[in-house]
């Protein structure tokens, strides 16, 4: 089947109530890692995937695994099935988020084990019988040394950012864990690159391996990019004033909903901007215009989100601001593909929550280089450091099926991501003296953690992943 044929979800045949959780996320049609692996995994082939965080690629496979677990369910085991590895715990509390939405759409229970909380509760969890496990390979060898984890009973082993695993040492520690678990398996193997250590792994591990590579397209050369960490409720008056600072010409914001491009747009035009909302309510006739009125001038900034903005085609557009992160790495090459076109330049500013980090990293990699951290000279940050996002996942790591109940507080939130790690300061909350009016904070309150210094991406020791519940030890 050509990935052409894999324009829709509803092309793969998953469980119907894998697809009503697709709809739930909001996904509209599969990523191009999705179009091609979910049918090679869902045949039960082994795969070799060269692919980046940002690409789509944990439902790539934690769609068609949920499927085959599902379709395959062996009554009375409480042996895990099903084995994720990831090298640290702002990746293994990612796929965590997507076993919890998908594998607990279809009744698979799933634990996420990493180091840093107590083992207690996952050897409880361990003990009543789960699916699928997440973990980083400290903490799952710990629980295989004490014997609080069978590995004999492992029908899918998916070993994620297998070259970040080798960078932090882990190869070992993975070989050991290959060592307790059946041969007779089928295996996923993601990587962003390929070094020779790393291939050699796959050789030895794979059999006959179905190829996949997402190649992307990096943004122009003509680009330049920076981010400014905020505070998601700083980011309305941090926008005013950088408008009001910066020389701008066209001016293209994206926001992640209808509803905050609208509220935005209104509070642009309050404080006397020319600018036009560009959102799927508006009529065929009003998009139009907001588009032509952009396009010839009589609007400065048009504030539009993905959707709207499809194949949107406008020229010497000078700033491309994202209000709110992409949702892929994929749409900020898109998004920024807006400007520094035709030899131009072009800036593209990016405002960040920590919850954006793995997808800034994913980013980071595409452009092949780090992104310049920005403040705002004299920007009223505030004086209290920013609360930390964290994934709302159950304490102590694990997911419940659909139906069994599970605390609001602590239900999977599709939008949860970790910690902003690479953030190069501390930034402040804003007490501005030009609060919005109607542009809302989109995320809710979560709870207060320091935050981990500029660039430290690891804890200090690697084999022990970030917990759902609280920091590292
Ligand atoms: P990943 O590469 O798995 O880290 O995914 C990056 C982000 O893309 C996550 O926030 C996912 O929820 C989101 N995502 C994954 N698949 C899709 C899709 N088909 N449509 C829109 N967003 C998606």
């Amino acid at each position: 089947m050509s990935s052409a044929d894999n324009e829709s979800f509803a092309s793969f045949p998953l469980d119907r109530r894998l697809q009503a959780a697709i709809t739930q996320a909001g996904y509209d049609k599969p990523t191009p890692i999705q179009q091609q692996a979910i049918p090679v995994v869902l045949e039960g082939h082994d795969v070799l995937g060269i692919a980046q965080t940002g690409t789509g690629k944990t439902a790539a496979f934690m769609l068609p695994i949920a499927h085959r677990l599902a379709a395959t369910a062996v009554r009375g085991t409480r042996n895990p099935r099903c084995l994720i590895l990831a090298p640290t715990r702002e990746l293994a509390d990612q796929i965590g988020v997507a076993g919890a939405t998908f594998g607990g759409a279809v009744g698979l229970r799933g634990v996420a084990l990493y180091g840093g909380m107590s083992k207690r509760p996952q050897d409880e969890k361990l003990r009543r019988g789960v699916d699928i496990v997440v973990a980083c390979p400290g903490r799952l060898l710990d629980h295989v040394d004490e014997r609080t984890i069978d590995l004999s009973a492992i029908e899918i082993l998916v070993l994620d950012e297998a070259d970040q695993m080798c960078d932090m040492g882990f190869l070992p520690d993975v070989r050991r864990i290959l060592s307790h678990m059946p041969k007779d398996r089928q295996t996923l193997f993601f990587s962003a690159t390929m070094p020779n250590d790393i291939r050699t792994l796959s050789d030895q591990i794979l059999r006959n391996p179905v190829s996949i590579e997402i190649g992307r397209s990096a943004p122009a050369a003509t680009v330049s990019h920076a981010l400014y960490p905020l505070r998601e409720n700083s980011k309305g008056a941090f926008l005013l004033e950088m408008l009001d600072r910066e020389a701008t010409g066209k001016v293209l914001i994206f926001t992640r909903t209808k509803r905050r491009a609208r509220h935005l747009a209104e509070v642009l035009d309050q404080r006397g901007h020319r600018v036009s909302a560009l959102q799927g309510n508006m009529t065929q006739n009003r998009r139009q215009a907001a588009l032509e009125g952009f396009r010839e001038g009589r609007y400065d900034i048009l504030v539009a989100t993905d959707l709207a903005a499809r194949g949107i085609d406008v020229s010497r557009i000078s700033h491309v601001i994202n209000y709110d992160m992409p949702s892929t790495v994929e749409a900020y090459t898109h998004r920024i593909g807006r400007t520094g076109r035709a030899e131009l330049t072009g800036e593209a500013f990016t405002f960040t929550t920590p919850e954006d980090e793995p997808l800034v990293r994913g980013i980071e990699r595409v452009l092949g280089s780090r992104i310049e951290r920005r403040t705002l000279p004299d920007f009223d940050y505030g004086s209290t450091p920013p609360r930390q996002g964290r994934p709302a996942m159950q304490r102590d790591g694990n997911w419940t099926p659909r139906g069994q109940s599970v605390p609001a507080a602590n239900q999977p939130r599709r939008d949860s991501r970790p910690r902003h790690e690479g953030q190069s300061r501390p930034v402040q909350p804003v007490q501005s003296s030009r609060p919005l009016q109607s542009a809302r904070p989109a995320q809710t309150a979560r709870p207060a953690s320091p935050a981990r210094p500029a660039g430290q991406t690891s804890p200090a020791r690697p084999s022990e992943g970030r917990t759902f519940g609280r920091r590292p030890r």
